[in-house]
């Protein structure tokens, strides 16, 4: 049993407008939806398909999540509020993901879930789903977006994201060498999944001498295509760069990681890079310049909020407003500067500003 204490460090505040859960009627998994805030607008966030120890740990999840996605489209200045959805697979389901009709039955649950919110959630693609599985979801109800681009949404958002972080290099680039040339920067990338390997293709473009690491060998072919370092990705993490992008995992910047760290900034695409808030002032006090990863990672949500625009989508627009993220991430920097603050602690702040009622 979880103690009432442990569940108390765990929950994030409570600061929500509505929390769904259901047991599923045909598939019997809990499936849920946050709402955490529409107050800039309808609730965006994507569905993850997770396996959990208890039902409960799901609910903390989906609470958490949501409230990072109304940070995050507040913080990218977009007309959309925060919410997250989560299908609950008991503990061990992992190594035995659902598939076949199982899987179609979870999916039409969640379905009804984000319908019976009648447009207040928004769902999207996230960790353990495909787009396959968005088709089915959309068969239930019509509050999907990011569908495939032959479905009439915008696709796959891996490469707006991996644009919106390069331009987020290039602003730290100015602040830290005052040119936002990447051309002779070296940048160690951990990570060359969807984002990570778009993004080396775009730094390497740019003349970047790059550092890259994988859980997986077989990206070492990237590195050596692209004229690359390759690395173990814990190497790569402590490499002596100018810029280091996470893009595997969260968590990776601790109480324990920053102490190694020899990079001079970090820019990446992962969620949740840090452990814990406090990490933001280990890093400062290192004089590591850290670009929140919520304003870096959001060009696939920019790229949902150019698909949700009356007129339709519009590639060309959606990278326009994607490398807005580096003016944003200037300014969240200069609010830093000047209040002498993290850029966690001015992120943060500027999108709790967009979320006041009054904005
Ligand atoms: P992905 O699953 O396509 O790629 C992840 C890559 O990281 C894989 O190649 C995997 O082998 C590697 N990896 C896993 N563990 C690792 C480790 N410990 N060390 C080094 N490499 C490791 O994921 P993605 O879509 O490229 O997303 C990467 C990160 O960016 C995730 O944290 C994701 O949540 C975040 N993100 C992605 C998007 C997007 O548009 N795809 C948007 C916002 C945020």
């Amino acid at each position: 049993m979880i103690a009432s204490g442990a569940i108390e460090d765990l929950l994030p505040p409570l600061d929500h407008e509505e929390l769904l859960v259901r047991r599923g009627r045909r598939s019997g998994l809990s499936v849920m939806v946050a709402v955490h805030s529409t107050a800039r607008g309808p609730a965006l966030g994507g569905v993850r398909l997770w396996s959990y120890a208890r039902t409960p740990l799901a609910v903390l999840d989906v609470l958490r999540l949501s409230r990072a996605m109304s940070y995050k489209n507040a913080a990218a200045g977009l007309p959309l509020g925060g919410g997250k959805g989560v299908i609950a697979l008991p503990a061990g389901r992992d190594r035995a993901p659902l598939s076949g009709r199982a899987r179609t039955a979870a999916l039409l649950d969640f379905a009804d879930v984000v319908d019976a919110l009648g447009g207040r959630y928004l769902t999207a693609e996230d960790v353990g789903m495909t787009a396959r599985d968005m088709a089915a979801i959309a068969r239930g109800t019509r509050h999907v977006t990011g569908l495939s681009r032959s479905r009439g949404g915008s696709g796959d958002p891996s490469p707006l994201t991996a644009l919106g972080v390069e331009a987020a290099i290039e602003t730290i680039c100015e602040r830290l060498f005052s040119t936002r040339s990447l051309c002779d920067r070296s940048i160690a990338i951990v990570g060359l999944g969807h984002v990570g390997a778009r993004l080396a293709q775009r730094c390497a473009r740019a003349g970047a001498r790059l550092v890259l690491a994988d859980v997986d060998a077989s990206k070492r072919a990237l590195a050596q295509r692209l004229g690359a370092r390759w690395t173990t990705p814990g190497r790569a993490l402590t490499a002596q760069v100018d810029v280091l992008a996470p893009c595997a995992l969260g968590g990776v910047l601790s109480a324990e990681s920053v102490p190694r760290l020899r990079c001079r900034a970090i820019a990446g695409a992962a969620n949740n890079q840090l452990t814990e808030e406090p990490v933001a002032a280990l890093l400062a006090a290192r004089g590591i310049l850290w670009a929140p990863d919520f304003v870096v990672n959001a060009g696939g949500v920019i790229n949902l909020a150019v698909e949700l625009r009356p007129e339709g989508y519009d590639a060309a627009e959606a990278r326009r407003r994607t490398r807005a993220i580096g003016e944003t991430l200037a300014r969240v920097l200069d609010q830093a500067d000047a209040e002498g603050t993290t850029p966690l602690a001015a992120a943060n702040a500027l999108a709790q500003r967009r979320m006041a009622p009054a904005a």
